[in-house]
């Protein structure tokens, strides 16, 4: 066993009066993937597949790519695999699609938008999903970064479809598109919310600046209000929401986030035990209420502490 592993994962996950909710890794490469199938994840919730080629200066080819897919899905045999495209920029340069001369990369040509200027980078790596998903049992979604709108959504969808990738979906990371849920969920077939830019574009305090860590917080109401119109949207929609960013690690936000109809949370495996026991004691009309009383709070620190008070569970 790891070191690190705090509470062991049953690997299903589901609230004290049985509402199912998927318990997934976020993972970006071959061994992160294994640790991920050790600890008993349901599937992947977020392969960040930029991790797999960081600092390479040409592009992969379909072959390379491919096999590099394929050896993360062959860890989740029948199991789902919600495959990331390319999310470079910013945080994560990768040479061969972005231009390192941009005065403000966070709100620059990245993830989608490269395919702008680069559509036959997007073009490959389709297809080497294809490629590795025809091999493995694996459930394959794909889906795309720093999606703003509808158009984008539909250009997505349809560029997966001419490689037969059917399941595709929007990460929802800028507030725009949380905003237009329903319409982007009215043309894919899923959407999954990354807090960590979610907050970052909400609260516009850089992620990775630590003299902001107050704004750089998922319990702030403002971005609870959009993981919970982006709910709203995938509900009219009947599509599914999921969290794949490190809000869903913390397990009484996890409580928040099911409460407001997320349906799977991604995360670090290590933290899959943890927030498979505070869901399990606790039953969906609490999770409802909690995330309510999040929702209508008027700072982070009072969003937290509303939640804590009504989450004995928490210890
Ligand atoms: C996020 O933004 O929350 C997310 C999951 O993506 P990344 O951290 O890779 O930008
Ligand atoms: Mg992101």
């Amino acid at each position: 066993a790891e070191p690190n592993v705090v509470r062991d994962f049953d690997g299903h996950g589901r609230t004290a009066d049985g509402h199912e909710v998927d318990l997934m890794a976020n993972v970006g490469d071959l061994a992160s993937a294994e640790t991920a199938a050790r600890a008993g994840a349901q599937g992947v919730g977020l392969f960040r597949t930029e991790f797999c080629f960081l600092g390479r200066r040409q592009e992969p080819d379909v072959e390379e790519q491919a096999n590099a897919y394929r050896a993360v899905l062959e860890q989740f045999p029948g199991q789902k695999v919600v495959v990331r495209t390319l999310d470079a920029g910013a945080d994560k340069p990768l040479p061969f699609v972005t231009d390192a001369e941009e005065a403000n990369p966070a709100l620059g040509v990245r993830g989608l938008r490269t395919a702008r200027k680069a559509p036959e980078v997007l073009e490959n790596q389709l297809a080497a999903i294809a490629r590795a998903a025809e091999g493995t049992t694996a459930e394959v979604w794909v889906m795309a970064p720093m999606v703003a709108t509808v158009r984008e959504t539909e250009d997505f969808v349809t560029a997966c479809e001419r490689h037969g990738l059917t399941t595709a979906g929007v990460m929802v990371e800028v507030p725009s598109a949380a905003l237009l849920a329903g319409p982007i969920l009215a043309r894919s077939a899923f959407a999954s919310v990354g807090t960590n830019d979610l907050t970052q574009y909400a609260m516009a305090a850089d992620r990775l600046l630590g003299s902001l860590t107050e704004l750089s917080d998922p319990w702030q109401p403002a971005v609870l209000r959009l993981v919970d119109a982006t709910c709203t949207g995938g509900a009219q929609q009947s599509r599914p929401v999921g969290v794949c960013g490190e809000a869903a690690a913390d397990p009484a936000l996890a409580v928040v986030l099911v409460g407001l109809g997320v349906s799977s949370l991604s995360m670090t495996p290590r933290a899959l035990g943890d927030v498979a026991a505070v869901l399990g004691a606790t039953d969906l009309a609490t999770c409802r209420g909690v995330a309510r009383l999040a929702v209508d709070a008027e700072s982070a620190e009072d969003a937290r502490a509303k939640a804590r008070d009504a989450l004995p569970v928490l210890g």
